[in-house]
């Protein structure tokens, strides 16, 4: 595959690297348009914790602020601190809230603590006190069980008459636990729950879904949707076919090509069992680069669930990784291409356009998101400008 390796971006060593990245800005660009079109009349904000779910959070704030992007979330403050510079302008969220000792990190870069507690509104009254105003987003749960305040004391909040002025929210905000799966009963609980708050706090912007929500509809829409893994080419919904652009390509170098007799064995563990006379691409990709161990051909605990490991793509076609994912190198069965095809120095693709990296990542008992945010930091990157 003959990437960007002229593009003024690309590193010098892009070219003979090992393993590689190819980071496309510009499907990254149209993912994130299309879910804002997706999110009809609310605005679409981008989610970029996590380093930019592994891509970098520099480059995907800068894209993503020319694209049109003005909300962003992160996890913590360090990642807010981090962000912004590349989104002069921009609100950044910080889903973590607000620690004791770390106010100074919200008021310095002007973030927005998402207050997910009694704890962190008691810590944020206190330090408003201080520096004086300052906006803050009011998360409540309702149905996950995981951050933000109960919808009961979100109500009594909403109704104090003693509530501070200086209290006010510029956003009231959710998290669904189940909008992967579009027919799970839950989603219709939290979305009546979370109306019964926004009405509440009527005036105050509200935002409920992630990048599978916006595909739940208009009603879970609001006026801020908060879209992520779809925006870096991910699959959100289970059992749809994924309407977004891959943006990441991982690639890696096949070090040596060796022929094995059928009945020899290779790998650790001799994991690798050869019933015919094979040909095996020997690539400089394992699990320290975040190709997990669990997508392993054989010779791991999930090959007796789910018996096919991931598949690398090598000159048109799927080749089954074998044997174990070790930390450097992975086997993969090249004895279906012709013999003349496959060299030493070829690039196999571990995901990208041709495998999905939901692919892999099932081959290996996970998600997406993992596989993105695993990306090591040994590859060589190349980021394609949108
Ligand atoms: C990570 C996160 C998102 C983005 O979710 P995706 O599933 O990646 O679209 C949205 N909201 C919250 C609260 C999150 O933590």
């Amino acid at each position: 595959m003959v990437l960007s390796s002229t593009s003024p971006l690309a590193h010098p060593d892009f070219a003979a690297a090992s393993n590689r990245l190819t980071i496309d800005l510009g499907a990254l660009a149209d993912n994130w348009r299309k879910m804002d079109r997706l999110s009809g009349k609310a605005r679409a904000a981008a989610v970029l914790k996590a380093d930019g779910y592994g891509i970098g959070i520099e480059p995907a704030a800068k894209t993503l602020y020319a694209a049109g992007a003005r909300d962003f979330f992160v996890a913590n403050a360090e990642e807010g601190a981090e962000l912004r510079p590349f989104v002069p302008d921009g609100r950044i969220y910080i889903l973590a809230g607000m620690w004791p000792g770390n106010e100074h990190l919200f008021f310095d870069n002007d973030l927005v603590p998402i207050i997910n507690s009694e704890e962190q509104l008691s810590l944020f009254m206190a330090a408003l006190s201080h520096h004086g105003d300052h906006p803050c987003v009011l998360h409540v749960d309702t149905g996950m069980n995981r951050l933000g305040l109960t919808v009961e004391e979100a109500l009594a909040l909403a109704h104090d008459p003693v509530r501070p002025a200086s209290f006010s929210p510029v956003l009231v905000m959710s998290h669904l636990a189940c909008a992967d799966d579009q027919s799970h009963p839950l989603n219709r609980r939290q979305l009546d729950a979370f109306r019964s708050v926004t009405q509440a706090f009527e005036g105050v912007d509200s935002s409920l879904a992630n990048s599978a929500g916006v595909h739940l509809g208009p009603e879970f829409h609001f006026d801020l949707t908060r879209p992520g893994i779809a925006v870096y080419g991910g699959e959100a919904v289970n059992g749809i076919a994924n309407p977004m652009k891959p943006v990441v390509t991982a690639e890696a170098r096949i070090i040596q090509v060796r022929r094995v007799r059928s009945g020899d064995t290779a790998s650790y563990g001799a994991s690798a069992l050869f019933s015919r006379d094979s040909r095996v691409a020997i690539v400089a990709v394992g699990y320290a680069d975040g190709y997990h161990r669990s997508v392993s051909g054989g010779g791991v605990a999930l090959r007796q669930a789910t018996p096919s490991g991931a598949y690398g793509f090598l000159h048109g076609q799927k080749v089954p990784h074998l044997g174990r994912v070790t930390m450097d190198i992975s086997l993969f069965d090249v004895t279906d291409l012709p013999e003349t095809a496959v060299r030493a120095g070829d690039y196999i693709e571990l995901f990208g356009s041709n495998i999905a990296v939901d692919d892999v990542a099932r081959a290996g008992g996970t998600i997406g998101y993992e596989m993105l945010t695993s990306l090591g930091h040994r590859a060589v990157r190349d980021y394609i400008e949108a």
